[in-house]
Parts: C-alpha cells; structure tokens; sequence
C-alpha cells in the first residue's frame, strides 16, 4: 500500500526540528533510518500530515567517551554502533545487539534513537538500555531533559516524548572488567524479531554474583526487568542461578500471537533468563 498523502521538510539543525514539529503540532513526526515509520506509513497503521527529516544531521552520528559512560548521538546507525571500537571496548553488549537487528539494510540504515522512539516492546535495544540503566537525552522547546530509560517506555509504542522533541543522544555505562553481559534472542528465523529476548548485565567477584539486572524484550507492553530474580541473584554463587531465573516471568504480562503463546514466553524468559545470566557470569 501507498501512505497516505504527507508533507516533507529538511530539518538543518536540532533547532529546525522543533521549530517544524512545532509548526505542524501533533501530526507531525520525525523521520530518522525511517525503517519503522515508513512501513507503518505503508500499512496506514501512521498517517502524519508531515515528515520532519532529521536524518541529514550528521552531528548527531557520533560515538564519544565521557566520564564514566559513552555517549552515542541519536542518528548513529545501528551498524555504526556495531563497528565501534569504544562501544565494543566499553560496552559490548550494544555492539552484539546491534548485530542482531534485522538484516544489513536494516542495520545500515535503522538508528539508536529511531529505534527507542519508536517504543516497540519487542525491539531489541529498549530492554538492553534497561538493564545498561542507560539515559536518553532529549531536547524541546523548552531546552534539555534527561530521562532513564525505565521511565521512557510507557505503552505499547507510547513513550515519555512530547510531539515537538527529538532525541539528541543515549548515555551509556562504561562496563567495568568485573561486568559480564550477555543478550539472547529467541526467534524462529535468523534475523526475525525477538519472540523473547533477554538482556543481562552481570556485576561479579570470585566467580560470584554481586548484583545483576535484566532487561526482557516481547515480555509486555514496554520492555520490562526482571526485578525478583534480580533480587534472588544479588550475592548468589553459580550454582543459584537456575532457581533465581524461575521468577523471571513474575510481573510479566506477554501476549498470545501467531509466534507464540503467552505460557510458552513466559518458559523462554526463565530458560533464556538462566542462560543469558551464566553467559555474563562466565564473560
Ligand atoms: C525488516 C525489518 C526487520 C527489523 N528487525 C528488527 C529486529 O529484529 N529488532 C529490532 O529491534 N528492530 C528491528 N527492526 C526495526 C529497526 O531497528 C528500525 O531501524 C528501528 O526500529 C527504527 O529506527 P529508524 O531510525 O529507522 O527510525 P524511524 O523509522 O525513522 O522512526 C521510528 C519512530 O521514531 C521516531 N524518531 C526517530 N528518530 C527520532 C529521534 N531522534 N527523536 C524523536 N523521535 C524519533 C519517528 O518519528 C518514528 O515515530 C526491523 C525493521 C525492519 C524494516
């Protein structure tokens, strides 16, 4: 199908952006690798009255280190991020996620912000920024904002943006050496969305758990972390790993489709939970 009629603009700057969101209020969207919106277009299931293309401005395509995290600019590609030197010196599992998105042309063009705008609970790097506790960086009329990435995601593709701001940049942790990490995705057909998807970044000492987040893709209306088996992982050895990820689906809400049955989600989030936190631990 055809997208319903719209209009186009050429954002120059950050500044422009807004100035042209706010021009065409709510019926306006911005359009980065457009590898989400633009399908979306074409199935009518979107039907804005205006494109803001920010997708030229380059300054927001950078990787940089800061102290004590990386800040990635919004417009940097997918594959950008999984070439990155300092992002796999730093932060592995953003560079192994990114690899998993899609296929090439997706990963070519698709961008970090794009892919956190857009709220899809079953994309794949809204629960790794949760269990990374990363920031997203956010401007508007009204100037700067910063917001956790737990508090970003509120709905099914609803998420704390206003109609008129863009995101400027995603913050990072820098992960220490005493950190593993470990993404596994489920699906049924290599490069297909994640039927379930589990992030875990592991913080250990002598072989033991100090503490662990974990971030679950496709397991509810936004990405989700696991916080009871979080809890049972603080202090455990290996041996307690398995027990601790049989609460993984606890507060969990995933939903029946063609790929899968909401029970058969909630046994791939314990499974993939156990082997996702012993890959960590042994990384
Ligand atoms: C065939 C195919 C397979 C895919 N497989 C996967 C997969 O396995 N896993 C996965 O996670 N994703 C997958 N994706 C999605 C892919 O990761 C997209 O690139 C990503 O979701 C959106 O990024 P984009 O830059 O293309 O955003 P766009 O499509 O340009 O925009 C998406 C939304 O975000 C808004 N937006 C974009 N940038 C900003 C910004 N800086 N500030 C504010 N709002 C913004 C737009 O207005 C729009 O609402 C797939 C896509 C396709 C087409």
């Amino acid at each position: 199908m055809h997208p319903a009629p719209f209009d186009y603009e050429v954002a120059e700057s950050v500044d422009h952006a807004i100035e042209l969101l706010g021009q065409y209020g709510e019926e306006a969207r911005p359009l980065a690798g457009g590898h989400s919106l633009i399908p979306l277009m074409r199935l009518r299931l979107a039907a804005p009255a205006a494109l803001i293309d920010i997708s030229f401005l380059d300054d927001l395509r950078y990787v940089r280190e800061e102290e004590g995290h990386l800040a990635i600019g919004a417009l940097t590609r997918h594959r950008e991020i999984l070439k990155n030197d300092l992002v796999n010196e730093h932060c592995g599992i953003l560079g192994y996620t990114a690899g998993l998105l899609g296929d090439p042309s997706v990963q070519h063009r698709g961008t970090i912000g794009g892919t956190l705008a857009h709220g899809d609970p079953a994309g794949d790097m809204p629960s790794v920024m949760c269990a990374l506790e990363a920031e997203l960086v956010i401007q508007g009329p009204d100037g700067e904002r910063t917001v956790p990435a737990l508090e970003f995601f509120k709905e099914y593709f609803f998420t704390d943006l206003e109609p008129q701001e863009v995101i400027t940049e995603v913050r990072v942790p820098k992960l220490g050496s005493n950190t593993g990490w470990s993404y596994k995705k489920f699906s049924r057909r290599s490069q297909d969305w994640a039927i379930v998807g589990v992030a875990a970044v592991v913080e250990k000492s002598d072989g033991n758990i100090d503490w662990a987040r974990i971030g679950l893709t496709s397991m509810g209306s936004t990405p989700l972390r696991a916080s009871t088996t979080e809890q049972a992982l603080s202090g455990a050895s290996s041996e307690q790993i398995a027990e601790a990820a049989n609460s993984a689906d606890e507060g969990t809400s995933p939903t029946s489709d063609d790929a899968a049955s909401a029970e058969f989600r909630r046994h791939l989030a314990r499974v993939w939970t156990r082997r996702a936190v012993e890959e960590a631990l042994g990384r």
